[in-house]
Order: structure tokens, then sequence, then C-alpha cells
């Protein structure tokens, strides 16, 4: 479906049929499964959603990064429609398919790192986050899982216990799985350890071998898990060098490293892992999101010593890598590819925190800007010197009057202060930058 890649508002956002749709969820979906926005989408395509009353928004938010390639990418929907039409499911554990061995052996040589590597493949970020870390458990004879804080993880038992934030995601859920241990992460603009932005890393870095050896024992933590771009808790970049000098402390003590790059692979932040930013190789990659370009696919790709360390039959799931969401990744990976789109997504992001940092001398409200590649934030403050978040109403407001506009735009971070805009990597420059002028009238009219 090619829809015009044009922001068009015909009625008010949102319209009568959304509305009527909105009143017809009410009294048939729980309210615990939110909505951001009030409407309803009848197709999309590139970077435009169109709504069921006609309007045409701009997609900042890609279905919280979904679609790296863009909506209903041509060369996507096609493979996944010929899959459609040969199987669309025998269970792998039954009869394997094409699709997933294939996928595996894809991610196995793009994931970093020049050993032999395993993949395995899932239906959801979570699940893949769960698997990681039952494999780091079992090749590794122990308990203990490392996370930080600012972390999202998923929303399962184990996931949801990784995961930092209690409101919206923990609140009245609990008990949490245990040995589960929590470190500050290199927040370089509001350092949890009391350092500056340039002593940061160092500072942190400190802190959690401290808490590492002391309070848990490195003979006791199967795995650390980090977003080597933090996404929900807010696009938080860590200081230079954290990353590293966990990773370095991991590998000495044969901890399981493992990167949860669900939400900031698949050239997102420019590469097709973030971590390979850091100079670090991680020993497991989860990935999920952009990766099925809209179809539902989540993988764990790792060191093939850990990966193949647990007995046949411990692993996998039903619907773990679906015939048709796996044709659909191995097009998105081969798009990728072909339309250079890391390349695109360094040089389109530096364009954009070109803008951002433009915004944020106009705008005394914007008191950081941060990201890499086509990942980047703006975090609200209520006082550039006390740092104070931006109150979350305000922030909402801002959402809500881009979207009156037509474009939509998700926030993020602990604080609920934090704007993060993830247009499709193959977003027109023209129509980023109207969608920019658009968020930056909101921000205007919501603090002026
Ligand atoms: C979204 C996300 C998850 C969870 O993925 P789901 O598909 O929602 O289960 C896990 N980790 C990170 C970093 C994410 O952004």
């Amino acid at each position: 479906m090619d829809i015009p890649q044009e922001r068009k508002v015909v009625t008010e956002i949102p319209g009568p049929r959304s509305r009527e749709w909105f009143a017809r969820r009410a009294a048939a979906v729980p309210q615990g499964v939110a909505n951001i926005h009030p409407i309803v989408t009848a197709r999309a395509s590139g970077a435009i959603i169109e709504d069921v009353d006609g309007n045409r928004l701009i997609d900042f938010a890609t279905g919280i990064a979904v679609l790296n390639v863009g909506h209903t990418s041509p060369a996507v929907v096609s493979a996944a429609r010929r899959q459609l039409e040969l199987d669309t499911h025998t269970c792998f554990h039954v009869t394997a398919n094409e699709p997933y061995i294939a996928l595996a052996e894809r991610l196995n040589a793009l994931a970093p790192g020049a050993f032999p590597k395993r993949t395995m493949f899932a239906n959801s970020g979570a699940e893949a986050v769960e698997n990681a870390i039952k494999i780091a458990r079992y090749a590794t004879k122990r308990t203990g899982v490392v996370t930080f804080d600012h972390a999202f993880h998923g929303r399962t038992l184990l996931a949801m216990s990784l995961t930092a934030k209690v409101m919206p995601y923990k609140q009245g859920f609990g008990p949490f799985a245990p040995e589960v241990y929590r470190l500050p992460f290199a927040y370089p603009y509001r350092c949890p350890t009391g350092g500056t932005e340039q002593t940061c890393a160092e500072s942190c870095l400190a802190y959690a071998i401290d808490e590492m050896h002391k309070h848990i024992g490195e003979e006791n933590i199967a795995c650390v898990i980090l977003e080597p771009i933090q996404g929900e808790g807010g696009f938080i970049v860590p200081a230079p060098e954290f990353v590293k000098g966990i990773a370095d402390y991991c590998a000495e003590h044969g901890i399981v490293f493992i990167a949860d790059e669900i939400q900031s692979g698949m050239g997102r932040a420019g590469r097709w892992f973030a971590i390979e930013d850091e100079g670090v190789v991680p020993d497991i990659v989860t990935s999920a999101k952009s990766l099925g370009g809209g179809l539902p696919i989540s993988a764990v790709t790792g060191r093939a010593e850990l990966m193949d360390a647990v007995h046949p039959g411990g692993l996998g799931g039903t619907y773990g890598g679906n015939p048709v969401a796996a044709a659909a990744a191995l097009a998105v990976l081969d798009q990728i590819e072909s339309e250079g789109l890391l390349e695109r997504s360094r040089t389109l992001g530096a364009h954009l925190l070109e803008r951002l940092r433009e915004m944020q001398r106009r705008h005394e409200v914007i008191g950081d800007v941060r990201g890499r590649g086509m990942m980047t934030a703006i975090e609200l403050v209520a006082d550039r010197g006390t740092k104070e978040p931006l109150d979350p109403a305000t922030g909402t407001r801002i959402v809500q009057e881009a979207l009156r506009n037509g474009v939509v735009v998700l926030k993020a971070g602990t604080y609920d202060n934090v704007i993060r805009l993830l247009p499709p990597l193959t977003i027109d420059e023209g129509l980023l930058d109207e969608g920019l002028e658009v968020l930056e009238l909101a921000i205007a009219t919501a603090t002026g």
C-alpha cells in the first residue's frame, strides 16, 4: 500500500471515527493495556500512518522502534506474503523451516565477534531476554543476574524483575524473580554516583565492581545484562568506557555479558548493534523490535559454546522463529544492506542531533540532547541549573500538541521527561525536518 509521504490533517485529532472505535475499545479491552495516542490506524506506509479519519501522520514512533525499514516496506511485505502461501507454521520443533535456519546464519554473521555463534528465535523481546538468562545460568551454573538502573527488559516475570521502573511496569505484580541485582548506570547527565559528565564512567564503574565483588560475589553471577543505549529508560547513552569496563570485568570473572539490543539494534543507532561503538564483543546479544519489520520475532545470538550448553529440548516454544516472521526478517536485513541504512542512520542522525541542538538553544526546557545514529532524544527540565525534571503533564501536552498537528512522538524516561525520536531510517529528510518543526511548535505552545 503506497501512501503519499506527506502530513495531512483533515479532522480534529482524534477524529470522529477514532472516537467511535475508542468508545468500543473502552468496553472491550482492559485499561491496563494503555494507549498513548487515542487514534486508530487504517493503514501505514513508509513514515506515514493514515488513521481511520483519513489523517496522515508523520510517524516518529514506528510502533516503538519496530519499523526501522519503514511501514509495510514492499520487500518485507512480499517476502512475508510469499512465505504465507508456502507454509505458515509447523513448529520448528516438529519440522524445521528454511527461513529459521537462514536467518540464524545471517545473525551469526552480523553479530560482533569472530567466533562460532548460534541463534535461537522466540516471539517477543521479553522472551529473548528470558532465554538469554536461562542460557547464561545453565552454562555458568550460577544464578545471579545483574541489571541496571533505568533498564527495561520486558514485562514477563523475569524480564519485569530486571526492568527498573516500578510505575507502570511492576506496580502490584510482585513477588519478583529472585537473584536479580541492580547497579547504577553511568547516566552522564545525572551521574548517580556523584561524578561529573567527565568522571561519571569511572565513578559508576568503581561502584559497580565494588558492589559485584562485595555484595554478590563474582562466582555467583551468571550474567550482566545491559542496553548499550538505554531505551525506555530515556535513551541514555552511557558515559564512554563504562560499558567496556563492565564487559572487561565480566570476561575476567567468567560472567556472561549480555547486550540487550532489542531497541538499539538493526541500524537504529547507526550500526547493526549499538555495542559495536563501545568496542565490546558481547557473549550474547538479544534482538527483536525492528528485526521483523512489524512481524513478531526475537532472537538470542551468542557464543556457540554457551548456546550449545543447554541439553536438547531445553529451549524453544511453539511459535519461535515462525517462518512468516523469519522470512520478513530476512527481507529486513536485505533492505538494511541494499539501501545502506546503517550509513543513512549515521548521517541522518547527525543532522537530527544538530537540529535538536538548535532547538535546545531556543528552548530553556530542553536540558539535554543526546543519542547516536537515529536513536536520539531530548530530556526536558523545569530548570537547567537544578535539572529538575519537567512535570509529566507538560511533557504529555507537548506530545498531544504534536499529534494534533499530525506528528506521532513518544515519551520515555524514568522521570517521564524524555521525548524520543524513532522515525524510520528510510524517512525523507524533508519530512523529518517538517516533523521536527511541528515538534518544536508543540514545545513552544505547551511551555509558552
Ligand atoms: C521493548 C524492549 C524489550 C521487550 O520487548 P517486548 O517485545 O515488548 O517483550 C526488551 N528490551 C528492550 C531493550 C526493549 O526496548
